[in-house]
């Protein structure tokens, strides 16, 4: 198998192109995955900053409803009660302090769990945090400048459900209030220890925590059940609490995702285009390379059967060569000898090498055809002549087989026509033949006469008529191929190639004419040619037929046409049989006759002589 260099090379550099883009591909896909967590973690961060605002904003409502009790007690506190029951707050547990820590008002207090309350007592708000307990809110009650009361607020964890309202993400999101030594406040995280103990998330944990002691917020992509996700922490401003949360990474990164998702579509889509292109483009070429590899076999197709027709044409040429010098020599004994028995023979090779000649002459035509070499050349020539040898011809054939010859020409015929003469009488001698050689009994009938004017051109109107064999109707289109013969039961006798109506068709067509055949099976058949011709001299051939018969009369009183003693002719050929030949035909014409056998030494002989005529074998 061929190897081309160029489209292996075309298919290297495509198949790299495609692997670069999948790497870039791949590489845009990783860098758009990392820059959408990122981008998920701010906002995530932002988040979670709105998150622990949203928690310290309860916390501040609390603080401000203890300012208020403040506001309004008695400096002994002895009204709490009433304020409770004039705002509602029957069921808060609110209290109020000494310095000392004794009880003024409401349950006892262990500072020691609640530490953060001591904030207080220096005079600032506090929040504390103690475990399986509750939430502590205090405010100082002040006496001028210095501080009487701690006021306070106790929220017990019972009754954390529900104090944070935290609805994130339509509840996709959970979150844990935690202190910042990592004391659970609140949560909505289902089984939140074993949640936390998780081992990937519990190491992203760590890494939050660290991001903390440098940040009042962090974020972390993170894995849990397998499943990615992100944690993210910021701190409860004025608090020692953080709020924490967790979220599936869909519903963290769904709009950033979006897009990253949208921008991987339209290059995939497009590298889909690319590898669309690329599989038209080298299919078009292998269809393009296909067509020239056709190209190329039809054309050594072709050169082959150009070998072969010249081929033939040579291996024709070259048997009859031969077959001339053995009809000459022949010719010689028919004219020269006396004994019947020695004619007998010499009249049988005639017919034989002749039949041969014929059958070469019809492949030589053939292949000629066939390599587009038969150049038809026109010339003027006599209608009346043309049809006077062919008559002749075919006449002597068909009376051998008491057949009718009839030749019915319109007297109205130019007389002087051009076209190739040789030709038409190679399409009439065949069509001719045939209906000789199909007919056994009956008649053969040449009609010739024109079907149309047109100022000086004309159609030559040419019908071969039998009363023959006829051809079957499934024959008739298959009439024209070459080498195709019927009946061949029947027409065993006959000798034929299956070549002449095919040279004669083509031989139709070179001259830019039609042949058409009408035939009925056993009846008999009908050939009509018509070709155009250009009309030489307008006037009428006359009456053919007292024509012919004064041509044959003619004929038949001379034997050899002239003599002519003092003519001289030099033959030049390097086949010695041709030239014994040519010598032995001109014998009885009494004229002078020189040989030569090469094309030099015919040029010596002309230095020195002068003939009438010169015969070169041109080959
Ligand atoms: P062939 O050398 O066999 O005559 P042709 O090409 O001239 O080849 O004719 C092809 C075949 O057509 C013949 O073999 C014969 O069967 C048929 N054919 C041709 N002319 C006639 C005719 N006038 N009548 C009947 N059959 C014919």
């Amino acid at each position: 198998m061929k190897v081309n260099k160029k489209r292996l090379q075309g298919v290297f550099l495509s198949a790299l192109f495609v692997v670069i883009m999948i790497l870039i591909g791949i590489l845009m896909y990783l860098k758009l995955d990392t820059l959408s967590s990122n981008f998920t973690k701010s906002q995530l961060k932002i988040q979670s900053d709105l998150v622990s605002r949203v928690v310290f904003e309860q916390f501040k409502n609390e603080i401000e409803s203890l300012d208020f009790i403040r506001n309004t007690i008695n400096p002994d506190g002895s009204n709490i009660e009433k304020i409770k029951q004039a705002n509602g707050l029957d069921d808060d547990i609110i209290g109020l302090l000494r310095l000392d820590g004794s009880i003024v008002y409401g349950p006892s207090v262990d500072l020691k769990k609640y530490y953060e309350i001591k904030k207080s007592f220096r005079g600032d708000f506090s929040v504390s945090f103690c475990q399986n307990e509750g939430l502590l809110f205090s405010v100082p009650v002040f006496n001028g400048k210095n501080v009487k009361y701690v006021l306070y607020k106790f929220v017990p964890v019972e009754k954390m459900k529900g104090y944070f309202n935290l609805d994130l993400y339509d509840g996709n999101c959970k979150v844990a209030v935690l202190t910042k030594s990592m004391d659970l406040i609140y949560t909505d995280i289902e089984k939140f220890e074993e949640v936390i103990s998780d081992k990937e998330l519990s190491s992203s944990i760590k890494k939050m925590k660290k991001a903390l002691g440098v940040s009042s917020n962090a974020a972390e992509l993170s894995k849990l059940d397998g499943k990615y996700c992100f944690i993210f922490a910021s701190e409860i401003p004025y608090t020692d609490f953080i709020v924490s949360g967790i979220i599936p990474y869909k519903m963290a990164s769904d709009g950033i995702d979006g897009i990253a998702v949208l921008f991987m579509s339209v290059f995939v889509l497009m590298f889909l285009l690319f590898i669309g292109c690329l599989i038209f483009v080298i299919s078009e070429e292998r269809y393009v390379s296909d067509t020239k590899q056709l190209e190329e076999e039809k054309k050594a197709a072709e050169q082959a059967n150009v070998a072969k027709s010249d081929f033939l044409a040579n291996m024709s040429h070259e048997i009859r060569t031969p077959i001339n010098s053995i009809l000459g020599m022949n010719e010689m004994i028919l004219r020269e000898c006396e004994d019947s028995v020695i004619r007998s023979y010499a009249q049988d090779i005639y017919s034989a090498g002749h039949g041969l000649l014929a059958l070469i002459n019809d492949i030589l035509d053939f292949s000629k055809i066939e390599a587009g070499k038969m150049d038809i050349v026109p010339a003027v020539y006599e209608l009346a002549s043309l049809l006077n040898d062919i008559t002749n011809m075919i006449g002597g054939r068909a009376r051998s087989k008491h057949l009718d010859f009839i030749v019915d020409v319109d007297t109205n015929l130019p007389s002087r026509l051009k076209g190739d003469s040789v030709r038409i009488q190679q399409i009439l001698i065949n069509l001719l033949n045939n209906a000789v050689k199909y007919t056994n009994e009956g008649f053969i009938r040449l009609i010739v006469k024109q079907s149309s004017w047109n100022k000086d051109n004309m159609i030559l109107h040419i019908e071969v008529q039998d009363s023959g064999i006829g051809i079957k109707e499934e024959n008739i289109n298959k009439l024209f191929n070459s080498f195709t013969r019927f009946d061949l039961n029947r027409n065993r006798n006959i000798e034929g190639s299956g070549l002449g109506l095919a040279i004669t068709q083509r031989l139709v067509n070179c001259m830019n004419g039609k042949i058409s055949v009408q035939s009925k099976y056993g009846e008999g058949s009908t050939f009509t040619v018509e070709i155009p011709q250009q009309i030489v001299d307008f006037n009428p051939v006359g009456n053919f037929k007292e024509r012919f018969e004064k041509f044959k009369l003619s004929q038949q009183k001379h034997k050899e046409l002239f003599t002519a003693p003092n003519a001289r002719i030099l033959v030049v050929d390097d086949n010695a049989m041709n030239l014994h030949v040519a010598k032995s035909l001109l014998k009885q014409t009494l004229i002078q006759v020189s040989l030569c056998s090469s094309g030099m030494e015919c040029i010596e002989i002309l230095k020195k002589e002068r003939f009438d005529i010169i015969f070169l074998d041109h080959m």
